[in-house]
């Protein structure tokens, strides 16, 4: 086992006895042994940017995240607070809403924030940051955590749709769930498939999900 780097035009390669991915929707170790599956319900899609002049409601919440719901099949929308000028939002849909718009993202963007009063009403006077970004095949998850000297953690090992803010925790719980088998495996010196098997529910143990797995898909 091992990874290879880059560093400018160099290539080093480091053997290690196991390799924890935590490359997030990259998804490295997932993508390289094709183990990783789109979510074929959930087919999520996502604009972006950050703006001035959001209007973030009253004070007593405006530092807080909202979201919005959009008369939309699975569609919502997002305001996060990044500073005390400038706010995150973000549209997501279904990936079929925008290919089928034939629209640009800025225009998909702004026709979709139109149809939700309050959002529409927040955004009259904002200005934008930065170029649109969009994000596609929201969901997925890997066929299996672990095999022989890897693991893979947070969002390598599965992402979904992120309406309740869970994945900051998630990939936590993670992490916490593989310390353990990780040293455990390093000080017995093997690595293997079994000793560092996980389940999404083995991720998953926060009491506010009540330890149920079907928070990977959220159907
Ligand atoms: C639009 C959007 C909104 C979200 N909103 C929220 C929210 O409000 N609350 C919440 O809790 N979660 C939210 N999430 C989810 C949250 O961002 C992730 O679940 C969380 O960041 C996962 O942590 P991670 O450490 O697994 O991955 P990441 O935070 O993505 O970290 C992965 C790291 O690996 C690095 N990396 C990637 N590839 C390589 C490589 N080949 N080599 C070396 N390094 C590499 C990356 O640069 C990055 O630093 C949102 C996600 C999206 C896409």
């Amino acid at each position: 086992m091992g990874v290879t780097l880059k560093l400018g035009e160099s290539r080093f390669t480091l053997k290690s006895r196991l390799v924890a991915d935590a490359s997030g929707r990259n998804a490295v170790i997932g993508r390289q042994l094709r183990l990783l599956r789109p979510d074929p319900d959930f087919r999520q899609f996502a604009v972006h940017s950050w703006f001035s002049n959001v209007d973030r409601g009253k004070d007593s919440t405006s530092d807080f995240t909202h979201i919005y719901l959009m008369p939309l099949r699975r569609g919502w929308a997002w305001q996060i607070p990044i500073d005390k000028q400038v706010t995150s939002v973000g549209i997501v849909t279904e990936r079929e809403d925008f290919l089928k718009s034939g629209d640009d993202a800025e225009s998909f963007f702004r026709r979709t924030a139109a149809l939700n009063k309050v959002l529409a009403q927040r955004m009259s006077r904002a200005e934008r940051l930065r170029e649109f970004h969009t994000d596609g095949n929201y969901s997925y998850c890997l066929d299996r955590f672990a095999g022989n000297g890897w693991i893979a953690l947070g969002d390598a090992a599965y992402f979904v749709d992120p309406i309740f803010s869970s994945g900051v925790n998630e990939a936590l719980q993670s992490a916490a769930f593989a310390a353990p088998l990780l040293s455990k495996a390093i000080a017995s010196g093997g690595a293997s498939r079994s000793s560092l098997t996980a389940t999404k529910k083995d991720f998953v143990k926060a009491p506010e999900y009540g330890g149920d797995s079907s928070v990977c898909s959220m159907r």
